[in-house]
């Protein structure tokens, strides 16, 4: 790519591009992932911390519920064992009776008395269906209700017995199927009737004394603590055999659970199986079980509700939240947008701006004005822009911090500009740039001064401009009059004056050079308009160099005893003949023009690779260093006398440049050996030469 299509630094093309470097992109900004993130990293913490809270309660909840059935268990158990045990006591009181004792003991028993005690035993022991006596051998005596089959009958064999017999105490059974009436299921609580006789220290077993507590009435009390407690109930006997349980539970049938195996061995606790929650307990000193139950399900239901209403509420809170971020992203994406346009149109900006404070403190600059000052924004910014960059007026003069145009804009709130080049501010080079600059203050809604903002213009391109057109002026004025005055005089000398023939033709020959000497002036104007607006054609063709020169140098008769060529004949070059002419023209033109009368002029020429360069050499004042970078300049002279003296406009060297230049060449200067000039040109060697 050529420099040309990159554009110059300054083009407004790399100006906004330095600024969207400077910006980003605002519809860059990514509101999906932004509040995808800011949603991880808000409520992706928040649902964690609650799932765990809840989860955390639940298992404390959960806890607590199982220790609550746990409780229960031993509650129903102590209930159980108390009412059974009570039974066991009353009997046991009524075995101890000596009345019943002696109605044993004599040597014929006393049957109505014992009916009495059983009688009073039945309607005393709260539930008991039947009420019997045996003798030590476990023969029933009597029974009540009264049931003369059943007595004499042998029920040694039953565990009742057997238990009173084992312990020498009062027992409570197992679970049976009673041997009366209607054979109810039932479990005796019994007692030894010792006798009143003391035989070595100790009372002799001669009877047991039992009373059959019916299983439904177990039943009833276990269902009271059912409704109490909301839980079910089942009451094993010291076998593991159902004694109480809720409908569908057999009775009097073995249950085979591992707790109930757990109460049997003296265990008590807790445990969930397969969504139900138990809790089991060993009924104290006669050996049954106590199994409670409750379905998971119900007893978490507050749980669950709790949980449901946590999550429900997170997740109403959650989304609220997600709203509220989208709504805040796409706030702060339309206020990114706002500022980065603005921005945008700041770094964009031809001239150099900067925002500051109500106390001149600098806030914000743009790119063309560090580059104007040679300063970073970093260097700018958070300093007094009066301190930061000092003003001059062009006596050099330092401008005070009170007449600075933005201090007047901040202290009377008006915009203020500056006029004509008398304003310069210094690069942090320490060179001085002359500026223009308009200074706003930034007002509120209340009219209160919130800032000022100040544009600067490099003015130097504008006072150049300036210059050139008054050289334009002033030179162009001063090459008309010359000639025109010359005109007019001798054109009056013909018209008044009898003049021989040789003065005439004299005059008619100083009117016609001005004349031309004009024309010579317009075609250079018209040549500086055509190369400025890029409409110099050329019409590239084979021009042979020696013929051009040898054009040249006829058109300065008088002096071709001082030009010297050195040209090799078959020297040509890709050009355009006219032009080639005009260019040497110039250049040997000035060569005359600036050395002495006498001096030489050498026009040579030889081929250098791909094209023919072709030098102008004379002996005259040459140029110092500080004019030589200004020599192709429009209207340039260099201030001498000798130039002086020499008319001329300073647009020789400037358009010969641009005719090089139209035909692809290169013109250059370079001081002579031993003093004077030497002008070259690179043209492309003719095709044919190649
Ligand atoms: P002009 O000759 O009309 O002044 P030019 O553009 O041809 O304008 O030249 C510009 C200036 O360059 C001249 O005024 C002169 O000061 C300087 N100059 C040009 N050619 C020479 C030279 N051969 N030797 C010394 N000075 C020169």
């Amino acid at each position: 790519m050529s420099d040309a299509a990159k554009g110059t630094p300054d083009s407004l093309g790399s100006r906004i591009r330095r600024a969207r470097a400077l910006i980003r992109d605002p519809s860059a900004l990514p509101v999906v992932p932004l509040v995808a993130l800011m949603t991880l990293t808000t409520l992706g913490p928040l649902a964690m911390l609650t799932y765990e809270s809840v989860r955390l309660s639940s298992e404390a909840l959960e806890h607590e519920i199982e220790g609550r059935l746990a409780s229960t268990a031993e509650v129903s158990a102590v209930a159980v064992g108390e009412r059974m045990e009570g039974l066991a006591h009353v009997v046991e009181s009524f075995a101890g009776r000596p009345s019943l004792i002696r109605s044993m003991s004599r040597r014929r028993i006393d049957r109505a008395e014992i009916l009495l005690h059983l009688r009073e035993l039945r309607s005393l022991g709260g539930g008991l269906s039947v009420v019997f006596l045996t003798d030590r051998a476990g023969q029933v005596v009597t029974l009540l209700p009264l049931t003369p089959a059943l007595e004499g009958e042998d029920f040694s064999f039953r565990d009742w017995y057997r238990g009173v017999m084992s312990l020498r105490s009062r027992y409570v059974s197992e679970a049976f199927e009673g041997a009366a009436a209607g054979r109810p299921s039932v479990v005796v609580a019994a007692a030894p009737v010792r006798s009143s006789a003391q035989r070595g220290g100790s009372r002799r077993i001669i009877g047991v004394l039992g009373g059959a507590y019916d299983l439904t009435t177990i039943k009833t009390f276990v269902s009271r603590f059912e409704t109490a407690y909301g839980t079910s109930l089942v009451v094993t006997d010291q076998r593991g055999v159902v004694v109480a349980a809720p409908e569908g539970v057999p009775t009097l049938e073995k249950l085979d659970d591992e707790l109930v195996q757990r109460a049997l061995a003296g265990g008590s606790g807790a445990a969930t199986r397969d969504g139900v929650l138990y809790g089991y307990a060993a009924v104290p000193s006669i050996g049954w079980t106590v199994r409670v139950s409750v379905p998971a399900t119900r007893a978490l239901s507050g749980i669950r509700e709790i949980q449901f209403g946590v999550y429900l509420t997170a997740g109403v809170f959650g989304v609220v939240l997600i709203l509220g971020l989208i709504v805040f992203v796409m706030a702060l994406r339309r206020l990114a947008h706002e500022r980065n346009k603005s921005a945008a149109i700041l770094a964009s900006m031809a001239s150099g701006v900067v925002i500051t404070d109500p106390y001149g403190t600098v806030t914000a600059v743009n790119p063309a004005l560090e580059e104007l000052l040679g300063m970073s924004g970093g260097e700018l910014v958070g300093r007094p822009f009066w301190d930061v960059v000092p003003a001059f007026d062009s006596d050099g003069g330092a401008v005070p911090r009170g007449d600075r145009f933005i201090t007047t804009a901040l202290l009377s709130g008006e915009v203020v500009h500056s006029r004509g080049y008398d304003l310069f501010f210094e690069r942090r080079d320490g060179r001085r740039v002359p500026v223009n600059v308009t200074a706003a203050p930034i007002v509120d809604a209340n009219k209160e001064v919130m800032g000022a903002v100040e544009v600067i213009r490099d003015s130097s391109v504008d006072r150049e401009i300036d210059e050139l057109k008054s050289s334009l002026v002033s030179t162009v004025s001063h090459e008309l009059r010359t000639p025109l005055t010359m005109i007019q005089g001798f054109s009056e000398l013909l018209m008044k004056e009898s003049l021989n023939q040789d003065q005439s033709r004299e005059a008619v020959e100083q009117i016609h050079n001005s004349a031309l000497r004009l024309s010579r002036l317009i075609e250079d104007l018209l040549s500086v308009s055509r190369i400025e607006s890029g409409r110099l054609r050329v019409h590239l063709q084979q021009v042979n160099l020696r013929d051009a020169v040898a054009e040249t140098l006829a058109l300065f008769p008088r002096q071709s005893a001082r030009m010297e060529v050195q040209i090799d004949e078959a020297l040509a070059v890709h050009s355009e003949y006219d032009k080639v002419v005009q260019i040497v023209t110039n250049l040997v033109s000035n060569a005359l023009k600036y050395s002495p009368d006498d001096s030489i002029v050498t026009i040579s020429a030889e081929r250098d690779g791909s094209s023919v360069v072709v030098s102008v050499r004379d002996r005259g004042i040459g140029f110092s260093e500080e004019d030589r970078k200004r020599i192709f300049q429009k209207f340039f002279r260099v201030d001498r006398p000798e130039v002086r003296k020499r008319g001329g406009t300073g647009l020789g060297l400037y358009i010969t440049k641009g005719l090089v230049e139209a035909q692809g060449g290169q013109l250059w200067h370079e001081p002579g050996e031993g003093g004077g000039s030497v002008f070259s040109f690179a043209l492309p060697v003719s095709m044919g030469e190649i």
